[in-house]
């Protein structure tokens, strides 16, 4: 399966802020963007030309390494969320918001985006009561998530849990049992993704 493996702390660096991509590092002085606030590279500290394209191109990058998805299914996600009713920008970001991979990290289940894509891919989790091993699966109303129950990564789950702060109000969390609800889809405003998703709209409509 392909996947970015480009280094993470450059991703943020390139966004000009924190992606928050590596997990617990993030909350320290380690973090790539405290360190060197300016762009990699080696023109990375000189004056970058703006352009409406650029601004543009630069939200979609953004939105694409936070969630970490590679450009062909960001694509996928846009032409999908073109064809249903409602707001472009909103319904993409909900798929985004829905992908089970984040909804993992929104439940502190797991540090990072790349963890719990880890963490499924091995086959921790059920979803409804059965294995799911797809981060790109989008959960459902009702739907039930909780480790498997032979699973050796009951510890590394619950150390992520202590870096959680609030579980967002449309999922419901366990974080005892290491079980979870999805109550609703989430709306705009419960978002937290440092993204304006109306100018992704701009880029890919041109
Ligand atoms: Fe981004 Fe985290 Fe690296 Fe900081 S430590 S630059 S937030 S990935």
């Amino acid at each position: 399966m392909a996947r970015d493996t480009s280094p993470q702390c450059k991703q943020c660096r390139r966004e000009g802020q924190k992606l928050f991509l590596k997990g617990e590092r993030c909350l320290t002085d380690k973090c790539g963007v405290e360190r060197r606030a300016y762009p990699p590279g080696d023109h990375g500290r000189g004056r970058q030309r703006q352009s409406e394209y650029r601004v543009q191109l630069r939200e979609k990058q953004k939105a694409r390494r936070y969630y970490g998805v590679l450009e062909r299914q960001f694509r996928a996600y846009y032409e999908k969320a073109s064809r249903q009713p409602g707001i472009t920008g909103e319904n993409l970001l909900r798929m985004l918001e829905c992908r089970f991979d984040n909804v993992l990290v929104r439940l502190g289940f797991a540090a990072s985006r790349r963890q719990a894509r880890q963490l499924i891919r091995h086959g921790h989790w059920t979803i409804n009561g059965r294995r799911v091993d797809i981060p790109s699966y989008q959960l459902r109303d009702g739907d039930l998530i909780a480790v498997k129950a032979s699973s050796g990564a009951a510890q590394v789950i619950r150390d992520a849990t202590e870096l959680t702060g609030q579980v967002p109000a449309w999922l419901q969390a366990d974080h005892d049992a290491l079980t979870a609800k999805v109550l609703r889809k989430p709306e705009r405003r419960e978002i937290a993704a440092p993204v304006l998703e109306q100018l992704i709209v701009e880029l890919y409509s041109k």
